[in-house]
């Protein structure tokens, strides 16, 4: 590698272990260098990432046109403020809401903050249109969910890690199974003060938790019933990764907006995106909605300093444009199908694997073991040795899910990866 670093990778682990505060406990790989699907740790080892940075990297390490859109930019102009308007929102706002099919985009940088508005946007919804008692607004939310991990947003958490001893929680959120549209039916039945229910399209932190195909569209109708909002958080799910669109594409791949979706496609009311809407060059979110929805919020009521600056949607509408261009939601959907019928395959002789589940580029492994054993770690530390790198997400299974701009050859040299290194752990 050409880099002039030669320190070692022990040397950062150290300063990291030393001076960090330890809320991530990270494989022990260095990485200093990044291109489409390959990383390079400060070794100068290679390895195919199969974690995208939890699919924020849809569009591969460096994408050559983002980082040149980011270039030019941010020696041109890269923070206003909302108090005063920039040259670059209105065209990325433009370009977004027709891409997506929407009236409106709220803009925000991390996903939590764009799950945090979406909340914020539904409640007044509820209180402001729907007739809801002031202050009475309740959200459902399912079991196992993942929606980021601020204050609010933890408090619904069923993760004990995530959310013991943060409290006092935030009120106003009803919980029930991940995948089971009788219970939604029933709470909303039973509560006529709910505003909106919020949704992962595929649970993607509770190990890729993939719903029965007419979920989303059955808890759609539902929500319809009652007049309560469908909220989509495709932070991790949406832009190409699960070989749609959206995750809540369904089977249509398009990758216009979303005038020729075909049956499938469900339109939720907010959707909320971030990870992959910057191509993981700069933390870009939003929420999209119509005005009808979108348009409670008035000026003075919410905000972000850092939110539609030039910079980061500048990134962004060239990262909307190059899932596009390059075709990536139709190659996530080729690659995933070619990737589970391999895996697939692996599991008929195996007894180390249960099974694979996912959709496009967005797949799991469950290992059949204990949460609490090591076994999926173990193998993540022996993948990394072979030069892949994943990540167990709890205990006992591994997500695998590869930047879309991986080639077909590629993909098949990395099931030669990961089926040799299993073949090490079966007994
Ligand atoms: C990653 C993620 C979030 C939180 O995004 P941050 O940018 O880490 O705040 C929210 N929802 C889902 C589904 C995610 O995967």
């Amino acid at each position: 590698m050409e880099s002039v670093n030669h320190k070692n990778s022990n040397y950062y682990l150290d300063l990291e272990k030393q001076h960090g505060a330890k809320d991530y406990h990270p494989l022990p790989v260095v990485l200093a260098k990044g291109e489409g699907v390959y990383l390079w740790d400060v070794e100068g080892k290679k390895y195919y990432d199969f974690l995208s940075a939890y699919s924020a990297v849809n569009q591969g390490h460096c994408h050559p046109k983002i980082i040149d859109t980011l270039k030019n930019q941010a020696s041109t102009l890269t923070l206003t403020s909302r108090a005063f308007h920039n040259n670059r929102l209105g065209e990325y706002m433009e370009y977004t809401t027709d891409y997506f099919g929407f009236e409106s985009l709220l803009p925000m940088n991390t996903g939590a903050e764009g799950v945090e508005t979406a909340i914020k946007i539904t409640r007044k919804w509820g209180h402001t249109v729907k007739g809801i008692p002031e202050g009475q607004a309740q959200i459902v939310v399912c079991d196992n969910n993942f929606h980021g991990r601020t204050t609010t947003i933890i408090s619904f958490s069923s993760d004990a890690g995530s959310k013991d001893h943060f409290g006092p929680h935030t009120g106003g959120f009803i919980n029930i199974p991940y995948n089971d549209v009788e219970a939604l039916d029933k709470v909303l039945q039973e509560n006529p003060n709910i505003a909106g229910f919020l949704v992962e399209p595929i649970q993607g932190e509770a190990g890729v938790y993939t719903p029965d195909d007419d979920f989303i569209a059955k808890a759609k109708a539902v929500c319809k019933k009652h007049n309560v909002l469908l909220i989509a958080d495709e932070i991790q799910t949406g832009i190409g990764r699960t070989g749609a669109l959206l995750a809540v594409c369904g089977n249509c791949t398009c990758e216009s907006n979303c005038e020729k979706q075909e049956a499938t496609y469900v339109r939720p009311d907010l959707l909320i995106l971030g990870k992959a809407l910057s191509g993981g060059v700069y933390p870009v979110s939003a929420v999209l909605a119509d005005r009808a929805i979108m348009d409670v919020i008035q000026p003075g009521q919410h905000g972000s300093t850092f939110g539609g600056n030039p910079l980061g949607v500048s990134v962004a509408k060239t990262a909307l444009g190059v899932i596009r261009e390059e075709k990536l939601t139709q190659n996530a959907r080729k690659l995933g199908k070619i990737f589970r019928a391999k895996m697939t395959e692996y599991i008929l002789g195996s007894s180390i694997v249960n099974l694979v589940r996912g959709r496009g580029l967005l797949n799991a492994i469950l290992i059949n073991d204990t949460e609490e054993s090591k076994t999926a770690w173990n193998i993540c530390l022996r993948l990394r040795d072979q030069g892949l790198l994943a990540k167990p997400t709890h205990g006992n299974i591994i997500r695998f899910a590869p930047p879309l701009v991986m080639t077909e050859e590629q993909l098949l040299d990395c099931v030669e990866i990961i089926t040799s290194v299993l073949q090490e752990f079966e007994p």
